[in-house]
């Protein structure tokens, strides 16, 4: 008698623990194929600019200031073209990787940067700069005026103390904005106040801070009263001022 009613008990047991293992794999089964329609909230997903930003992006843009293969591939993968110009500089300023973006509107041209810096620089342009251009300037960006990517100095020109990202071209500064109707939009004197080109900038700041690691305006300090100061720093925390 006791032994039977263990029986059913035992039997019961193990039918349970057969639901509980097929709603997991029926779980995992459809994670799985959600993360497959979902590439830029899948972590182990390669990373394709194309993507809409997910939850996984950023940490697949840190990943790739380790690896310049990576991040030439993310490049390729999206379809954005580029090319590798031959190592050069000595010491602190060495520069390995010299990556230069073939169609992106800086000027008065476009140099080389690091590649995680182009990428940075590309999904900048599609998911901030040309929708906030748009919606709050009514055009799109032209033209993105620059005061330089590569400049072998330590920070602020200082005879001492850390180099600077733009020691090896892992930076850029960006002075300004020029939108396909003519409209100019300086961060010198457009940055004070508040009409649109202030909200324009305020959110081309903004979104370069989810692609960045470092992001500095006029509201950081005086020596950016006149640009925005965007980097790749290969810290783990990001800066955002
Ligand atoms: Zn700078």
């Amino acid at each position: 008698m006791n032994f039977a009613i263990s029986r059913h008990i035992g039997k019961f047991i193990v039918e349970r623990r057969v639901v509980l293992l097929l709603v997991l794999a029926g779980l995992f089964i459809a994670g799985r194929s959600w993360l497959q329609e979902h590439p830029q909230h899948n972590p182990w997903a390669p990373l394709d600019l194309n993507h809409p930003k997910g939850w996984a992006t950023q940490q697949k843009l840190l990943a790739l200031r380790e690896d310049v293969d990576l991040c030439r591939a993310v490049l390729e993968r999206s379809e954005v073209a580029f090319r590798v110009l031959e190592p050069a500089g000595d010491g602190e300023c060495r520069r390995e990787d010299r990556t230069q973006l073939s169609a992106y509107p800086l000027s008065p041209d476009t140099p080389a940067t690091t590649c995680p810096v182009a990428v940075a620089m590309e999904l900048w342009k599609r998911d901030t700069l040309d929708p906030a251009a748009l919606e709050i300037l009514g055009s799109k960006v032209s033209r993105i005026e620059h005061l330089g990517a590569y400049s072998c100095r330590r920070m602020y020109g200082r005879e001492d103390g850390p180099w600077s990202e733009h020691a090896t071209a892992n930076a850029l500064d960006i002075a300004g904005f020029v939108l396909a109707d003519g409209t100019r939009v300086s961060v010198l004197s457009d940055w004070p106040g508040e009409g649109d080109k202030q909200r324009f900038l305020r959110e081309a700041r903004d979104g370069a801070c989810g692609a960045f690691s470092t992001v500095l305006s006029p509201e950081y300090n005086a020596a950016h009263a006149d640009h925005l100061h965007l980097d790749m720093d290969d810290r783990w925390t990001s800066v955002c001022r």
